[in-house]
């Protein structure tokens, strides 16, 4: 059986009762453990020796002691569109943790049925989607990239109705928060100062303590910095590594700057700076090369909605830091990425130039960096097999390697350092696509298997190098869904 060391808390149930309504979830048919991740309950401050014990709790069955189930309530921009009606359509808080080390852990089940808050939605999450959420999340933890968790998923019989019928499933999906944007768009729009400040002291209090004891002006103005360059380094985060969110809508926006709400997100394969992997925004708003324009935006529709608390000019100053934390922690990736230790002016067009050129030539964004981490040890070809021009590569390595030429760092030091910030394995649609089709016919050992070739994105595992191939034709302008 299980042994926690955790303890149970509920902060949430702090905020006041416009914040959330109770909920019980509602049951899911024959439910079965499909996935549970030993690794994070280890960091949260429990082990399961048999994951089937969670089942219940997975399937919305089974409540342990202390928890509480409640819809959170939020609104938010969808689509630069204000929408007043949101909030946990089909998720539910069930309690917080609070691990040996003090790291909180909110539990989420997502997919356990109908709330207040779901307008038109059924309350369920679709084996698919719950797949692909479990998968990307894990993947990007691994990345190094900040995100919401998978804690375990279950499988249930209920046939649900999207474009066409699928089963259901239920995610936990743990954070340290899922407290949104769109929280405080909630409380300032609706509920008035006093309600603000309580969620702005909450957030603060539970997430960001090093500043509890400043004077209020100070610590407001210093926490909406911090809440504006974590978003800022996590978009940054997002283009080093070609991950397309496609959803970026301000009740998708994490307060604390974790990569929230797994959709029709992608990984860029052949790189393509307006690439729209959500294929309902037909205006490419969430585009591959406008997501740090509208992580600066969500910042705005934040900005705007703690003005009743903080005074203009120091929401103007704060908003001011995106750009600042955006761009130097996009170099810094790129820098790494290129295996450039030492600065040199002319490195941003190289950056820029680099791009143009993958654009242009649709080289695979993943394969090109990787195979630059490899440079001396393997040679070039990997990098000119990438473009029908090869004189277009020849001519790109000769620029970076005139370049490289003004490194003190060893070749061999050079290469191991960027073999670890440049991923061997992404999640690529293709890949998704076909262990959910296995999934989908009831065999869920190719997930299991992919999912742990993703938490070793930078090592060369090579009795699974299928898994670093670029798409097959059949993958590679795969129509992902919105529906989830
Ligand atoms: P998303 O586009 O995934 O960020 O979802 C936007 C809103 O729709 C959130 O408030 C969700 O809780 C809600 N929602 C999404 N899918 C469903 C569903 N199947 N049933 C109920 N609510 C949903
Ligand atoms: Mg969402
Ligand atoms: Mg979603």
């Amino acid at each position: 059986m299980s042994s926690n060391s955790f303890k149970v808390e509920h902060r949430y149930l702090e905020l006041p009762d416009s914040f959330y309504t109770r909920v019980q979830p509602t049951p899911l048919k024959d439910a079965r453990m499909v996935c549970f991740n030993h690794d994070l309950a280890r960091e949260m401050g429990f082990h399961s020796r048999n994951p089937e014990e969670w089942t219940g709790v997975g399937a919305g069955t089974e409540l342990l002691e202390g928890m509480d189930p409640v819809a959170m309530k939020y609104t938010g921009h969808q689509f630069g569109m204000y929408n007043p009606e949101l909030g946990d359509g089909r998720g539910l808080l069930l309690w917080e943790t609070v691990g040996p080390d003090g790291r909180r852990w909110d539990w989420h089940l997502k997919g356990a049925g109908m709330t207040p808050y779901s307008r038109f939605g059924d309350g369920k999450a679709v084996l698919r989607s719950t797949i692909r959420e479990y998968l990307c999340s894990e993947a990007m933890a691994a990345l190094g990239i900040r995100t919401t968790r998978a804690l375990f998923m279950v499988s249930a019989k209920d046939p649900v109705r999207r474009e066409s019928i699928e089963t259901a499933a239920a995610l936990m999906r743990v954070a340290q928060s899922h407290i949104r944007f769109g929280h405080f768009e909630f409380a300032a729009h609706h509920e008035g100062e006093e309600a603000l400040k309580t969620l702005v002291e909450h957030v603060i209090a539970l997430h960001f303590p090093h500043l509890i004891d400043l004077p209020e002006d100070e610590r407001y103005q210093r926490w909406f910095v911090e809440v504006v360059e974590r978003t800022g380094r996590l978009v940054a985060d997002w283009q080093a590594v070609g991950f397309c969110h496609g959803v970026m809508n301000s009740d998708n926006m994490s307060i604390i700057g974790d990569t929230f709400d797994y959709g029709p997100y992608a990984f860029l394969d052949e790189f393509d700076a307006g690439y729209i992997c959500n294929h309902t925004d037909q205006g490419g708003r969430y585009a591959y090369n406008r997501q740090p324009n509208t992580g600066f935006v969500n910042c705005q529709y934040l900005a705007n909605a703690l003005l009743p608390v903080m005074n203009e000019d120091d929401v103007r100053r704060g908003l001011r830091r995106y750009e600042v934390a955006y761009n130097e922690r996009f170099l810094q990736n790129m820098r790494d990425k290129l295996g450039l230790a030492l600065e040199d002016e002319s490195d941003l067009s190289l950056i820029m130039d680099t791009f143009s050129m993958l654009h242009e030539h649709h080289v695979d964004y993943t394969l090109f960096f990787r195979g630059l981490s490899n440079l001396t040890s393997k040679g070039s070809a990997p990098i000119r097999d990438l473009f029908v021009d090869r004189s277009v590569a020849d001519e790109w390595l000769e620029r970076y390697e005139r370049r490289l030429q003004s490194e003190t760092r060893a070749h061999d030091e050079r290469e191991f350092q960027m073999r670890r910030v440049n991923p061997k394995y992404i999640l690529r649609n293709y890949l998704a696509q076909q262990v959910i089709l296995e999934a989908q016919g009831g065999d869920y050992k190719p997930m299991k298997e992919l999912l742990e070739v993703l938490k070793k994105p930078f090592d060369e595992q090579p009795e699974f190098e299928e898994y670093a191939a670029p798409p097959p034709d059949w993958g590679k302008h795969l129509n992902i869904s919105c529906s989830s």
